[in-house]
Formats: structure tokens, sequence, C-alpha cells
């Protein structure tokens, strides 16, 4: 992929949000309900298109309402599905009572309101009971449709260039920040909306925590060099880690480059339709304690992406839920000793009938890459 060829995934059809809406309103947890408010704006892309903020989608078994304010007139015209479009003059809420008239039980996203928007939705529309729907929307959304998974695969793509292109232009001396800055300038360059997340560029003894901030330490040769960053395609995330070691190979590092390879060897070997995710954590900590560096994987597998950059599955050790055809995730094993260093390789997986699939297709290699234009992914 070229600069200035960015890659295009063209948006699903009004019949593609309908299908959605079907799946949602089969839902126990929707059962006995008159209508579904749908408040968080990942949602409104998800069930009808729009990709704006500030508004409102009223679900109902046979229809679909649409309420915005004036600025997102035009947006809405062209994006939203499906649904009748109400522009309103005043705050959402004020008008929200009008387009629930007749219904009495009406769910709403628990997970997505707070308890001050509940209270001016109870004063605003007297007579509703108002029903708090829990993880249902996050539950469908684990397992994608071929749209999703064809927007997840560009965002992989398009990480995977952006960081050929950056890491073969590390060099000694600079700075974590800048780095990050390269990042986030590539991604918008190669066609990612912006940054899935603050990227991750942590060095030397400060790549020990998994989560730590660029700051304005300076890249140095035989010492770690951590990079966790993503891409955005149609809204939908992408999640990429590598840990490069600038200059000759270092022993140490190289074996733990070594365990946790075989890690994610160990967690796409047990990947199976209906495995329970807290396997696939097994599967790799099994080998990064069986090599002495237990103690310092400290954080779950991996994650689903989509939407959100964190969503389900949860790939924990905890978590029976399992594992589905069409589900994307990230593995990610770790290991951070303090004072030494930390090292992480994440990868893409989508699981399809036939096993998992990488969609991030990177090098797990410890050297930075040859320089190039971008293209090798
Ligand atoms: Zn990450
Ligand atoms: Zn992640």
């Amino acid at each position: 992929m070229k600069s200035h060829d960015p890659l295009v995934v063209p948006l699903p059809d009004g019949g593609v949000y309908l299908r959605r809406r079907e799946d949602l309103w089969s839902s126990p947890e929707l059962e006995g309900l008159d209508a579904f408010l749908v408040t968080a704006s990942i949602h409104h892309r998800y069930l009808c298109g729009f990709s704006g903020s500030s508004a409102h989608l009223v679900l109902t078994r046979d229809g679909a309402r649409f309420l915005t304010d004036g600025r997102y007139s035009e947006q809405s015209a062209h994006e939203v599905h499906e649904a009748d479009i109400v522009i309103a003059d005043g705050p959402l809420r004020h008008s929200l009572g009008d387009h629930l008239e007749g219904w009495w039980k009406v769910g709403f996203e628990a997970g997505r309101l707070t308890i001050a928007d509940l209270k001016l939705l109870e004063e605003s529309c007297p007579g509703i009971t108002w029903v708090p729907v829990i993880d249902c929307m996050e539950r469908l959304r684990a397992v994608k449709d071929e749209h999703e998974i064809a927007s997840l695969r560009g965002a992989a793509a398009i990480a995977c260039s952006v960081l050929a292109r950056v890491a073969s232009g590390v060099e000694p001396g600079q700075s974590e920040r800048e780095i990050a800055g390269e990042l986030e300038g590539n991604l918008r360059k190669l066609g990612s909306e912006g940054s899935a997340f603050e990227p991750i560029v942590v060095s030397g003894p400060g790549s020990s925590r998994p989560h730590g901030k660029a700051t304005d330490r300076v890249i140095e040769e035989g010492k770690c060099l951590t990079i966790d960053f993503g891409a955005i395609l149609n809204g939908y995330h992408s999640d990429l880690t590598r840990t490069f070691v600038p200059g000759a190979p270092v022993d140490e590092f190289s074996q733990w480059q070594v365990v946790l390879d075989e890690a994610i060897q160990a967690a796409l070997a047990a990947m199976e339709p209906g495995t329970p995710c807290q396997e696939l954590d097994r599967a790799a900590r099994a080998v990064i304690d069986a090599a002495g560096f237990g103690e310092y994987f400290v954080h779950n597998l991996g994650h689903g992406v989509g939407l959100e950059v964190h969503e389900g599955p949860h790939l924990s050790r905890t978590s029976a839920e399992g594992l589905a055809v069409g589900m994307v995730f990230t593995i990610e094993p770790g290991i951070y000793v303090p004072g030494r260093g930390g090292m992480r390789i994440e990868e893409d997986v989508l699981m399809t009938e036939e096993g998992p699939e990488l969609l991030t297709r990177f090098p797990r290699s410890l050297a930075l890459p040859e320089r190039n234009d971008g293209d090798n992914c």
C-alpha cells in the first residue's frame, strides 16, 4: 500500500444494519421491552451507520427513529440507514419524551449512561419504566460480520505498513516521543482515521512498564524498544506491538523473544471454535512459566478489538467464554523485568472455521527492519 493509495473498505448497506438489529432483538435481555434507547456513539455506528456524536437512536421491533441536532443534519442524511431522522431544535433529551409516547417499557444501555443522564431521562419521560440492559450490545459485537472483518483486516494492514516505515527509520539517539509522533503522522498518511490510542513507545528500563508513556528518553543500542499502537479504519481498531533491540543481538533478550514467540504459537495451537478463552491464556502462560519468567508476565493474554480497542472476548485467566468463529482479538504475551527491560509481541487474530488467521503480518524479529517505503506488509 502506498501513501497515495489509501485502503478503502466499502461501508455496509442498509440490509446489514437491519440484520444487526434483528440479532439485537433476539437477545433475551430485550424480551418484553417496547423500545430500546441506544446512546453510545459506537452503537449508533454499528446499528445505523452514523459516525458522529450527539444523537439518540430509538429502536422498536419494527422501526427506528434517529434523533440528532442541527450540526449533524447533513451528515445524518448521508450516513443513517433505515431510520426516520429527526432534527431536534432543543436539547435532545427534552424532545425524547415526544418520540417515546405510547411505550411503557424502554431499555437503556446501562453501561453507557451516567446516573445523572438516567435521572434526566426519568424526568423528561414520565410514565416510562426504564429497564437497564447490560452488556447485550457488547456480546453481539464480539462476533464480527464480513464488513467488520474487512475493516479490521484493513486496520491491521495499515498498522503493519506504518510500523515498517517508522521502525526502519529509528536511530539511536532519537527520543521515544519523536517515534510516537512519527507513528501518529504516518497513520494518517497511510489511511488511518487516527491513532487507535496514544501510541506506547517505551525503551531501556522504561520498557518494563507494559503501558508506559513515551518520554524524552533516547533510544539506545542493546536496549529494548517497545512500540504498541494501532490504526482505525471505518471506526475499527487494530492493536499491534513489537519490541526491537537496536544494534547487535543481546543473548538475554533473544531468549525472551524465543519464549514469547513460542507462547504465541501455543495460544494459536489451542484456538478452536468453542475453546474457553482462559485455555488460551493458560497455554501461553505455561510456556512463559516453564522458561522461568512466569512472575514477569503481569497481564492477561489479550482482548477483542473492533469499534473499541478493548472489547470482548476477554482472554483472561478466568474467562470461561468460548471462542466463536468471527471473533477478532489480540494475543500479547510479555515479559517485564524491572531494571532490565520489557518485551511484548502482540498480534491481531481472526477466528475462522479452519482455525486462527493472523491479521497482523509483521516479522517478530528483534532487529529493526530495513529501510523501505512501508510496503512489506
Ligand atoms: Zn496494544
Ligand atoms: Zn492490546
